[in-house]
């Protein structure tokens, strides 16, 4: 049975899931403006995860991750302009382009780091009438209010009747307290409230006509909208990063709360967030390092490129409910650790079966479906799988012998946890390159190898070194074993 944590109840709870062999789940997607950095990746891959394991538990499950593209309320501080907006202007693109520039990047990223795509990704834009025809519930509920144009969610008033804060665990009395007043100039009653729909300045690109004005929706809503339209008034898991928790989600709530009465999450999960020389990523403090830094090592943080391989590594490294903290040491790390995983698993592959087997071998596959069950535990998965490395490496030594039987399950042990759940892909993913091409030059290096073990049977020293130090100059680490030998493509 899985147990997930569920922000809302603050518990682990056993998950069941709304109707049988089905989940719906929304995970809040990216705001195309901006190449996609490290923070994104721990929600995507938070959520693959949890969309990995939910299928492969065998729910049919529909996944919807939004694309952020209208004027949501994050203002570009010095012009308050919508920032695909100004981006548009600047470059004289339509905003449309912008949006599918960069939408086509992060599509990229989440591909080389092996984030599944979601079963629907629908765009804020795409649902203006829907977004509308939610704001009118909203008003006609009495929590929202026109003014001048835009229209607010009545945050006090909603709290007369429902907790607004009962997701992050504040009230609205402790937020008033830290808010700043109203100046008089405007629109809102109270502080607190927030835009469902805002009157579009005459230089803003994006807006759309409503009853209200021309204008655009407030981002809280397409969360509300999209989730209702997809996954219906009621549905079991919503997902994000924590940074997300306050005051997005809990607008959602709120705002979900006011149209319809009730709550439509069942399950709310927030990955933590990374952190980078123990520091909150931020504009201020100029440390975002986008995907694509990484993986050409261009950032003044990075001694070297890192494979979007390790950097998933890295991310599972940590159960995603607690904070990781990035480093260039510590993506040396993941990466040393990732190469000894991967070691094992082509050595595994390689194993020459005995007549039986000369140990017992853990039941390695249900201490890891018990992690997984456990809030998606991948570093006790990641764990298990590095135990189960020492019998195939003393397998393969010829310090201890393995069945058939058991080899086996060792391989259906990585396939199903390392390659399928964790999403690692085995293949060297720096430079896959075409798999014909991989294929023929393995078979040439093989080929070299034979050559090289004939030459030491005929005690042909100089030909057998030769091979040796010339592919050790190109880089390759050759090593002679029991079983015969080994090479790889020093890192
Ligand atoms: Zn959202």
């Amino acid at each position: 049975m899985l147990y997930i944590y569920n922000t809302l109840s603050r518990i682990k709870q056993p998950f069941k899931p709304l109707h049988e062999g089905r989940v719906g789940m929304y995970v809040c997607g990216p705001t195309v403006y901006g190449d996609a950095h490290l923070g994104h990746a721990r929600p995507a891959i938070t959520f693959d995860i949890l969309f990995r394991y939910l299928q492969h538990k065998g729910y049919k499950v529909r996944y919807v991750r939004n694309i952020t593209d209208v004027g949501h309320l994050e203002h570009d501080a010095d012009s308050g302009e919508d920032k695909i907006a100004k981006k548009a202007r600047l470059e004289q693109l339509e905003p449309m382009e912008v949006v599918q520039y960069y939408l086509n990047r992060y599509h990229h990223d989440m591909e080389a780091l092996n984030v599944l795509p979601p079963s629907i990704e629908p765009h804020a834009s795409g649902h203006i009438i829907e977004q509308i025809e939610y704001i009118k519930k909203i008003l006609e509920a009495g929590y929202a209010y026109e003014s001048q144009g835009s229209v607010y969610f009545d945050v006090a008033k909603y709290n007369k009747d429902h907790h607004y804060g009962k997701l992050s665990g504040r009230n609205i009395d402790d937020l008033l307290s830290t808010t700043r007043e109203l100046d008089g100039q405007d629109e809102k009653r109270n502080p607190l409230d927030f835009a469902l729909w805002k009157k579009a300045a005459p230089e803003h690109i994006m807006h759309w006509p409503s009853p209200w004005s021309e204008g655009f929706p407030g981002w809280h809503l397409e969360c509300s909208t999209m989730g209702e339209k997809y996954l219906g008034e009621e549905f079991d898991i919503h997902g994000g990063g924590m940074d997300l928790m306050f005051p997005h989600h809990e607008c959602e709530i709120a705002q979900s709360v006011a149209a319809k009465g009730h709550d439509t999450v069942h399950y709310w999960m927030h990955n933590n967030m990374i952190t980078i020389a123990g520091k909150k990523m931020g504009k201020s403090y100029n440390n975002f390092i986008t995907l694509e830094q990484f993986f050409k090592g261009e950032h003044p943080l990075l001694t070297r490129p890192y494979s979007p391989m390790v950097i998933r590594f890295f991310i599972l490294q940590a159960q995603y409910r607690s904070t990781v903290d990035f480093s260039d040491a510590a993506l040396q790390a993941a990466d040393k650790a990732l190469q000894k995983m991967l070691d094992g698993y082509r050595r595994l592959q390689a194993l020459v079966p005995a007549e039986k087997s000369s140990v017992e071998l853990p039941d390695f596959a249900a201490k890891c479906y018990e992690a997984m069950d456990d809030d998606l535990n991948t570093p006790m998965v990641i764990a298990e799988l590095f135990d189960a490395c020492k019998y195939i490496n003393q397998a393969s030594d010829g310090q201890i012998t393995l069945s058939a039987a058991d080899i086996d399950k060792l391989k259906a042990l990585f396939n199903t946890f390392l390659i399928d759940l964790l999403g690692i892909r085995v293949e060297s993913s720096a430079a896959d390159g075409n798999n014909a091409e991989r294929k023929a030059f393995e078979g040439a290096v093989d080929l070299l190898m034979d050559v090289r073990k004939n030459a030491k049977a005929a005690k042909d020293w100089t030909t057998s070194d030769l091979i040796r130090d010339r592919l050790a100059a190109l880089g390759f680490d050759v090593k002679d074993t029991k079983s015969g030998v080994e090479w790889k493509i020093k890192s």
